[in-house]
This record gives C-alpha cells, sequence and structure tokens, in this order.
C-alpha cells in the first residue's frame, strides 16, 4: 500500500466533517423515534393525528430551545406537526427580538449556533 494518490489531509477533513454530520443525524433520529414512543402520535398544538406516510410530518421540538437538552424520559420533548413547530419558533424569534427584553431577564445569547456550518465554510475556502 504506497501509491496513496488521494491527499491525505483532505481525506482526514472529509471524514471528520461527514462523522460530524452522521452522528448529529444520528441523534435526531434517536431522539425521534424515542419520542415516538413515548408520546401519542399527535401533533402537541393543534392537536392533530399523525400515522403512517403523514408521520414525517410530525417533528420533535426542544421545549427549551436547546438542542444539546435530551434527557431519556422526554420531559424536553415535545411532538408538533410543522406548521405549529414553525410557529412555535416564530413566536420564541419574536420573544428574543432586541429592545423586547423583559427588565430582571437576562440576555442570554442564542443558544443554538450552527456549529458546523462555519467549519464547512472554512474548509470550503481552504479546498479552493
Ligand atoms: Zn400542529
Ligand atoms: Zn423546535
Amino acid at each position: 500500500m504506497s501509491a496513496n494518490t488521494r491527499e491525505p489531509q483532505n481525506d482526514k477533513q472529509d471524514q471528520l466533517i461527514a462523522d460530524a454530520r452522521r452522528n448529529r443525524e444520528q441523534r435526531e433520529k434517536d431522539y425521534r423515534e424515542q419520542t415516538l414512543k413515548l408520546y401519542p402520535h399527535i401533533c402537541a398544538r393543534c392537536g392533530r393525528e399523525f400515522e403512517g406516510k403523514k408521520l414525517r410530518e410530525l417533528t420533535v421540538h426542544h421545549k427549551d430551545h436547546n438542542h444539546d437538552n435530551n434527557p431519556p424520559d422526554g420531559s424536553n420533548w415535545e411532538l408538533l406537526c410543522l406548521y405549529c413547530h414553525d410557529n412555535e419558533h416564530q413566536e420564541y424569534l419574536d420573544e428574543e427580538l432586541p429592545g423586547k427584553t423583559t427588565p430582571g431577564r437576562e440576555n442570554k445569547p442564542a443558544p443554538m449556533q450552527k456549529p458546523f456550518s462555519a467549519l464547512e465554510e472554512l474548509l470550503k475556502n481552504l479546498k479552493k
């Protein structure tokens, strides 16, 4: 094994990104499956029922909006349909608008930046 035509450095980076992405997807799949086991397949907001193919439209919402907070008892998860999920985040964003802060409430930084998009951007530029 001496002929190595690929650059090992790029290989490693590709591997890293692929791994990170796979881990994240796997994790999301895991907690979705768990939530579907824990809760009835009904949107917690509008009460619509989902089954079969439609089940795809039912998504897992994190009550505290922290996707890293995944307690196994499901206390941070809620099943919402795509529409209600959208609304939920819309309301949250409105709430978090600067200038709308309630006195006494801490102005904390956004909990979820996309950790990988920045990395991918960086690597894209490196490969040019
Ligand atoms: Zn709904
Ligand atoms: Zn959500």
